[in-house]
């Protein structure tokens, strides 16, 4: 019998990582995207007015608070999309040598690397760690 049949499962192809950049300057400027909702709720409006029997005074306060709680929903989802910042260069870091003691369970941690001398405890048990002094240099 032939086992011929070569099972490589090559998985070097597609792990590009996050390569998506958050873009700060949008190419279309703010008055032209504004401009495009106006004139996007104007022909939705027009159009509702004319086929159906709703007056426009319904209408276009509907569609106006309608697109308004669109945009504000967008607003909420884009913040919570956006990702952290880039880690800092390692040539920014500072050697440091704090050891932090948590104060629910006793747990020990050291920092060696920080990015200013004074920087902020890590958590533990959902507290802020409490700096020891150094038992020995
Ligand atoms: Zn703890």
């Amino acid at each position: 019998m032939d086992q011929a049949t070569d099972e490589i499962h090559d998985e070097d192809a597609g792990h590009d990582g996050p390569g998506d950049r958050p873009s700060k300057a949008s190419p279309v400027p703010f008055w032209a995207r504004l401009v495009l909702w106006l004139v996007g709720i104007a022909a939705v409006s027009a159009a509702l007015i004319l086929t159906t029997s709703v007056p426009a005074g319904t209408v276009i306060p509907a569609m106006i608070l309608g697109a308004l709680i669109l945009r504000v929903g967008y607003f909420v989802l884009q913040q919570l999309a956006t990702p952290p910042p880039p880690p800092p260069d390692p040539g920014t870091l500072r050697k440091v040598r704090l050891t932090y003691r948590c104060s629910v369970c006793g747990t020990e941690v050291r920092m060696t690397a920080a990015t200013n001398e004074d920087p902020e405890p890590p958590r533990h048990c959902m507290e802020d760690m409490d700096l020891v002094a150094p038992l020995y240099e």
